[in-house]
């Protein structure tokens, strides 16, 4: 496997994904992965898990042989103002968070009422980053929220499951290039996510593969090369706070 670690990855948890905690780790060691994370959806998503599936992560543990896991979420952008379905005492209990936007738990806006709701998250001193920005129906002033990850220490999501063309995100490949071209103006970093829904789809990212070819993405700006630059960044995050 051409990168090390995919920390968007979802399990029965969720309501609507299909495999369990150690179905994705047993997958993921076998992949050869170095780093698992696994980010089931916040509560306002219905039928999702609910708080104190969150309250007790610090159960489980971290390593299992030559893989570490990370056991976080991602969040419900609820509104414009930035706002997600997690209380701060309940992401204190997360390795790290994702925040997203999805139709049932915010309705699309206007492009300023879009750019708000992600510059805002992004200003959450607890997110660390935005899973499949690049959501044609949620369109946003790009070089704004590239501006905003970089000052926040976010990093902005190529989501995998986005490009299947059975995607609610599908379309989103135009909107993906400019994102990625701005975002290597700024030297920032961008992560890979699978969006694994079952086990054997953590770390395929094979249909990001062209975008990043279009946009001519530098290999060191792909933080899924390794756990150090990746950890490195959280650390930046959530040690600010
Ligand atoms: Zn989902
Ligand atoms: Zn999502």
């Amino acid at each position: 496997m051409k990168y090390l670690l995919d920390i968007h990855t979802h399990t029965v948890a969720s309501g609507h994904a299909y495999s369990t905690v150690k179905e994705n780790i047993d997958y993921a060691r076998e992949a050869g992965l170095a780093l698992l994370g696994i980010s089931d959806h916040a509560p306002a998503m219905p039928h999702a898990t609910q708080d104190f599936y969150f309250a007790n992560l610090g159960i489980l543990p971290r390593r299992f042989g030559g893989l570490e896991v990370l056991f976080g979420v991602e969040l419900n952008i609820l509104d414009y103002d930035g706002n997600v379905d997690l209380k701060p005492r309940l992401l204190k209990c997360t390795d790290y968070a994702i925040a997203s936007l999805h139709p049932p738990c915010i309705r699309p806006g206007t492009v300023e009422e879009n750019t708000a709701a992600l510059v805002n998250a992004i200003k959450d001193p607890y997110i660390n980053i935005i899973g499949h920005p690049c959501d044609p129906r949620y369109p946003f002033d790009i070089p704004a929220v590239v501006r905003a990850a970089e000052e926040n220490n976010v990093l902005l999501e190529i989501n995998n499951s986005s490009y299947n063309p059975d995607s609610g995100r599908r379309g989103g490949e135009k909107m993906t290039v400019e994102m990625l071209e701005e975002c290597k103006k700024r030297a920032l970093p961008v992560i890979l996510g699978s969006d694994a829904h079952f086990y054997s789809l953590i770390g395929d990212f094979s249909r990001t593969f062209p975008l990043l070819e279009q946009a001519a993405m530098p290999e060191e700006l792909i933080i899924n090369r390794s756990v150090e630059e990746l950890k490195n960044f959280l650390d930046k995050k959530r040690k600010t706070e």
